[in-house]
Parts: structure tokens; C-alpha cells; sequence
């Protein structure tokens, strides 16, 4: 089976989410938040030098009103005053508290809306009023000296063209006499700016424009940077090391995210599962990387078919996966067959095959007339199904597409109803063992049995265990299953030799399962040494498909057995392919001839020789023989005169409840079983 939903899988996908999102989002908001950290700061540090640097140069202003203040003071009256001032080039007027104007000298052109400042050292307050002439500079309500940077540096630049004097700011300030006084001086102080100061003004302001710049760029740069590094690990984490094209997590992503989409008609999925049956043949033929050159072919043909809307994938060694959308299902199977044609003739040289497996995942209309699709349907099961459709091929060794249908789909389900029930069913006594003889085709004599398993339903139904070992053998319950049955077989052996019957050895199949624990032997023998039943009433049946595991294992399993006094048999023996070669090496005691010899087009002239030197080779390697699923008295005569040791046919007996098999045990010594007259 290719491929199945992997929680491993599930777990890279949200990790990987988890990066994604950290990584993308946590790269701009950093950006953000240090832009917007960077900008405040400049804009505080820019506004505190300038400020610095305007309200220090109207010290010398200030003074000069304060000294004119002083002067009024202790001139008492305004003639002497004036004759003092007359010289002076300054613009001031004096008001009274009633705000009526006493005094005034040079232009006034005093603005009518003052506010308190801070000035300089932030020690003393002083309203400040605008210049009307020349409103450069005006108090704020916030209680500062502020600016308008573009008019400032207009008006700089003109003066400095005309002059290399001083520039000259000016803005009114108004200045209490001593604490007596009842007057204010209001006056036109200026902020004085030489060439020095507008050049370390400009020099600031410029570097801090291009530190900023600096900064933001680098800041952007880095951003920049590692989403593309982000993107490229992004990429890296969805292409596959084979093909260079999408690998199996992109397609579960993107696969899903389509099956959850918005519902529409148009969007009826079919999953498929594109199995290149030749693929281990041609890296044996040639080489692993030579294979690989021609599946990165099979993906970008593949790639190259699909549309906008559709995925293509590596799913994993020779198979790939696609999330085709569909309008009728014979258009679509006339387009994978295209598609198949197409990889077909990609390398002429070769015949290459290929295996279909499609699940449909349609959009239907409900009653209320909503396009709906399958509940709770994702592309990871649906691609399992496309699996099952390609095994289903598999199975029958033919090539070609197949869909998903109504058989494989009751199969499931019944798989599932298995899965559901088994431990239920283990745990209400539903296992039944039947015990099906074995007998000696010369005497009639009954010299063995085999244990079978039957599931008997609360609803009395008999299910046979084809039905359910291979499910059990998939999902791991068949370790519980043998060792249920191993118990209950040691059990009954024991009863029954306690009672004083004739006891024959009973074989219990043990599945291949089993052969990844090393303990496997101790494990049977202290099972069967629990019940008290003596070790060669026992044999361990192995199926011949298991000795091409885990050869080693397999051996030294066996080995041990044979120590702890157990027969061990070959089961099926001639159902596989090369069991020859095990025969060599495994130190069996039973060879099973399988039922498919004596069935259909194995009998005939040239499957009696078969039977007859397979027969002859187990006796050369001093093993007994039993013959399965013989039917017919020939078969047992023929069987008899190759000096075959054991029957077991429905020709003596089908396998049978205990009761029943228990009869025969007692009937032993009187003679021979009635089928067989
Ligand atoms: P197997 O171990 O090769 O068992 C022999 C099968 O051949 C039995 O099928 C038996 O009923 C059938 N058989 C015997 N003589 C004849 C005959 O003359 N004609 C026909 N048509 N059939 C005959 P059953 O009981 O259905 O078991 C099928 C397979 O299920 C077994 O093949 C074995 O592989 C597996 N199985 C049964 N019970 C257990 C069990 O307890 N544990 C494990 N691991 N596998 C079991
Ligand atoms: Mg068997
Ligand atoms: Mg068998």
C-alpha cells in the first residue's frame, strides 16, 4: 500500500504552518514596530536640538529687553526714559495692568494672541507673541517656540544670499518689571542665527535625515532578505528531492485547502494515485539515479498535462499523485488514458506500465439545492482509496485505470466495522476455534488436526476468517488473535489429555506479524507451558509469503521452537513464488502442499508430477508432508501411493466445532472416519 495518513505528515504540515506564519508576519512586524520606534525617536531628538539651539539664541535678546525693563523702573518717569532709549534701536511698548498702553517705542507690530513659554532652561516663563511682519516663529498653546521648517529655511537662504550677517529671528516677548512694578515691557526679541549656528542647523538636520535613511534602508534590506531566505526554505520544504517538482505535503496542503473551498459545481475533484509499475525493475536494469532521471521526467510530462486549477505531486518512490477536477467521469477516464499514452511513449526504448487508481470526490446538489461534497472528506483519504483501487489491479495483476466504486467501498466499511468490533468481539468470546483433522491416507487414521478461527456474531452469523485475518494482519490485531488462539488450543489439549482422550498434535497458524519480535519462541512457549500442555502436542504453522521477511529471524525463530520440543510446518507451501530456497535453509519438520494443487488446471498430468517430487524432495530433507483442500477419493489414493503422510480435505472432514472434533478423538482407536470408506 503506498501511502497512508501519516500523522507524522499531519505534524510537519502545522509545524510547518507555525513557521510560516511567524516567520512572514514576525519579519514585518518587526519591521513595523522598529520603523515606527525609529521615526518617534528621531522626531524627538530633532525637535529637542531645535528647539535647544532657538530658544538659547534668544538669550541675548531677552536680556537686552530685560535691561529696558529695569531702565523703566528706575527712570520713574517716561521723558528721562525716553531720552535713554531714544538711541537705542529696539521696538517695545509698555502696557499697565490694565492692559492700556504707557509707553511705546519703534515699530509694533506685536501679534494680539500670546501664549506662556518655557524659554531656554526651562526656568522662567514668558508670554511670547507672534511677529506680524514676520511670523517665522509663533508660541504654540502646548507652551513651546515653534516653527515652520520650510518658510525658515526659504528665509535663510535669501538672507544669506544678500548677507553674511547675522540672521535675525524675531518674536515678541513681554518682560514684568521688578516685583513692584505694576507694568510689562513688551518687546521684539530675536533669535540670533550666525553662520555657524545655520550650518551646524543644516549639518544636523542632514545627518539625522541620512542616519534615518541609513537605518530604514538597512532595516528594509534585512526584511527584504529574509523573506526571500523564507521563500526559499518555503520552496525547499514543498519540492520533492527526486523530481525537483511538488512533494507530498504540498499536495496535502494545497489538496485540502481545494476540497475545502468554496462549493461550486465546477469544482468536482478526482484524487489519483499513478503508479510506474516498472520503476524497481529499471533501477535493477540500470541504476537508482537513472530511475530517478525518468520519474523527474514523469513529473514534468505530468505537470505540463494538468490546468491551473489542478495538482500534481511525488508522492512517494514510483508513485504520483493528482487532484484532477472532472464534469463526466468517461471524459475523465478518456483523459488519463491520454495521460497514460503520453508516459507511455515518453521513452520508446522501454514498455513501460502504469497503474490507475481514481477517487472521485464529486460536487452533488442537496435536497435545498446546496452543492455539497462527500463528508468529512480529505485528500489524504481519498487518496487512500485511489490506493485501494490501484491494489485492487495489483491483486489481479492487470494494468490499467480503476475507480474507487461501490465494491471497494463496502469493502472499506467493512474494514472499518472490523476495526470497530475486534476488540468488543475478542473480549464477548465471538473467536470460536474450529479443529479440522488430519489424516493418514493409508490407515484412515486420524494423526493431526489444525485449528482454524470462525467469528461468530452476536447474530449468529459464521464469518469465515478470510475475511478478517488479512484485516487484522494490516491493523496489527492478528499478535492477539494467535495468541488467543495458542491458549485456548493449549487448553483444550490439556483438558482432553487429562480426560484420557487420544491426543493428536494440533497445528495453530502463527502470522508473519509476529516475526519482528525477537522473543516470538519464549513468547509460544510460555503460552502453551501456562496451559500445561505438553510441547509436542503443538505445531507452529509459518506461511510460506513470511520466509521471505526476515530470513534471519525466520531461522533462528524456528531454531528455537525445535528446541523447546515444537513441530514447525511450512504452510501453503507452493502458494508463493520460491519457497525452494527456504526449504534449504529452514530446518522444518512439515511441508503443507498447498490447496491450489489439487484444484482446477493444477491437477492433470503435469501437477501430479509436481505433487510427486515435491513430495519426494520433503522426504529427502526428512520432512512429513500434509496435502490441503483434497476433495476427491483419486486425490487421496494418488496422494497415498506417494507416500504422502497427511490429509487435510473436506474429502475426511471440514474443520468442526469442538464438540464435534472431540467425538472423533474418542472414536480413534475403533477404526477409521466415515467419509473415508
Ligand atoms: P490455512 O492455514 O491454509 O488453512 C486451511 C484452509 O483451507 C482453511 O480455510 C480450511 O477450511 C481450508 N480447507 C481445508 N480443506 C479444504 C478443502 O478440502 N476444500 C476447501 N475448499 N477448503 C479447505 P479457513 O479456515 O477459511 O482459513 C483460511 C485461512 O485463514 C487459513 O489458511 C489461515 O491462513 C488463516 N487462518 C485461519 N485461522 C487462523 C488463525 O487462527 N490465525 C491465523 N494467523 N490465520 C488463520
Ligand atoms: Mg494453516
Ligand atoms: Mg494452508
Amino acid at each position: 500500500m503506498p501511502h497512508i495518513v501519516n500523522k507524522r505528515n499531519e505534524n510537519r504540515v502545522k509545524l510547518y504552518r507555525k513557521v510560516r506564519f511567524t516567520s512572514s508576519w514576525g519579519t514585518i512586524l518587526t519591521f513595523l514596530i522598529l520603523s515606527l520606534i525609529f521615526s518617534l525617536m528621531t522626531i524627538f531628538l530633532m525637535g529637542f536640538i531645535f528647539q535647544y539651539i532657538f530658544e538659547s539664541k534668544f538669550a541675548g535678546g531677552l536680556r537686552r529687553l530685560e535691561y529696558i525693563a529695569e531702565l523703566y523702573d528706575s527712570c520713574g518717569d517716561s521723558e528721562s526714559f525716553d531720552d535713554y532709549i531714544s538711541s537705542l534701536n529696539e521696538d517695545f511698548f509698555i502696557k499697565d495692568d490694565s492692559g492700556k498702553v504707557i509707553f511705546s517705542h519703534g515699530d509694533i507690530t506685536c501679534g494680539s494672541e500670546g501664549t506662556i513659554v518655557f524659554l531656554a532652561d526651562g526656568d522662567e516663563t514668558y508670554r511670547v507673541y507672534q511677529d506680524t511682519e514676520n511670523g517665522l516663529l509663533y508660541p504654540t498653546k502646548k507652551g513651546r517656540i515653534s516653527f515652520d521648517l520650510g518658510s525658515v529655511l526659504d528665509f535663510c537662504s535669501e538672507v544669506r544670499a544678500n548677507t553674511d550677517d547675522d540672521i535675525l529671528f524675531p518674536i515678541w516677548v513681554d518682560i514684568r518689571g521688578d516685583e513692584d512694578s505694576e507694568n510689562t515691557l513688551v518687546g521684539k526679541a530675536y533669535l540670533t542665527l550666525n553662520k555657524r549656528d545655520s550650518i551646524l542647523i543644516l549639518e544636523l538636520t542632514l545627518g539625522v535625515i541620512l542616519v534615518s535613511i541609513l537605518i530604514f534602508f538597512i532595516m528594509l534590506v534585512h526584511m527584504i532578505s529574509s523573506m526571500i531566505s523564507y521563500y526559499r526554505v518555503v520552496r525547499l520544504f514543498y519540492s520533492d528531492p527526486v523530481t525537483l517538482g511538488h512533494n507530498w505535503i504540498w499536495y496535502v496542503r494545497y489538496g485540502d485547502e481545494k476540497l475545502q473551498s468554496f462549493i461550486s459545481r465546477k469544482n468536482s475533484y478526482a484524487v489519483v494515485n499513478l503508479v510506474f509499475v516498472n520503476y524497481r525493475n529499471y533501477c535493477l536494469c540500470h541504476s537508482i539515479s537513472e530511475g530517478d532521471s525518468i520519474l523527474a521526467n514523469m513529473d514534468k510530462l505530468l505537470s505540463g498535462k494538468i490546468r491551473k486549477t489542478e495538482l500534481c505531486a511525488h508522492a512517494s518512490r514510483a508513485e504520483f499523485a493528482l487532484l484532477l477536477n472532472y464534469d463526466d467521469e468517461a471524459a475523465l477516464k478518456t483523459r488519463l488514458e491520454d495521460i497514460v499514452r503520453s508516459l507511455k511513449s515518453m521513452d520508446t526504448e522501454h514498455n513501460f506500465e502504469f497503474r490507475v487508481g481514481v477517487d472521485l470526490v464529486p460536487v452533488v446538489q442537496n435536497d435545498s439545492g446546496k452543492f455539497i461534497r462527500r463528508k468529512g472528506c480529505s485528500i489524504e483519504k481519498a487518496y487512500i482509496d485511489a490506493c485501494s483501487a490501484v491494489g485492487r489491479l495489483e491483486e489481479k495483476e492487470e494494468l490499467g485505470i480503476r475507480f474507487f466504486d461501490n465494491a471497494l467501498l463496502e469493502e472499506k466499511k467493512w474494514e472499518d466495522t472490523v476495526n470497530e468490533r475486534q476488540n468488543a468481539a475478542l473480549k464477548n468470546e465471538e473467536f470460536k476455534v474450529y479443529y479440522q483433522p488430519k489424516y493418514d491416507p493409508n490407515t484412515g487414521r486420524m494423526r493431526g488436526a489444525e485449528a482454524l478461527i470462525r467469528w461468530i456474531t452476536p447474530e449468529n452469523e459464521l464469518i469465515s476468517p478470510v475475511r478478517f485475518i488479512p484485516i487484522f494482519e494490516k491493523n496489527g490485531f492478528i499478535t492477539q488473535i494467535d495468541h488467543f488462539m495458542l491458549r485456548h488450543v493449549s487448553t483444550d489439549q490439556k483438558r482432553w489429555l487429562d480426560e484420557g482422550y487420544d491426543c493428536v498434535p494440533v497445528s495453530v497458524n502463527v502470522s508473519r506479524a509476529h516475526f519482528s519480535e525477537n522473543d516470538l519462541a519464549e513468547q509460544i512457549r510460555d503460552i502453551v507451558d501456562e496451559a500445561g500442555c505438553p510441547h509436542d502436542l503443538i505445531e507452529i504453522e509459518l506461511t510460506e509469503s513470511a520466509f521471505f521477511d526476515d530470513k534471519t529471524a525466520m531461522i533462528d525463530t524456528i531454531r528455537k521452537l525445535k528446541e523447546y520440543g515444537f513441530a514447525v510446518s511450512m504452510d501453503d507451501f507452493g502458494s508463493g513464488y520460491s519457497s525452494l530456497n527456504s526449504l534449504k535453509d529452514m530446518p522444518l519438520d512439515v511441508l503443507k502442499l498447498d490447496a491450489e494443487f489439487f484444484r482446477g488446471d493444477g491437477e492433470g498430468e503435469r501437477g501430479k508430477k509436481v505433487v510427486s517430487e515435491a513430495i519426494k524432495l520433503a522426504k529427502i530433507l526428512e520432512m512429513r508432508t500434509v496435502a490441503e483442500g483434497v476433495e476427491e477419493k483419486e486425490q487421496v489414493d494418488f496422494l497415498a501411493e506417494l507416500g504422502c503422510d497427511m490429509i487435510q480435505g473436506f474429502f475426511f472432514a471440514k474443520p468442526m466445532e469442538k464438540g464435534e472434533y472431540e467425538k472423533r478423538m474418542t472414536r480413534q482407536p475403533e477404526g477409521t472416519d466415515e467419509n473415508n470408506e
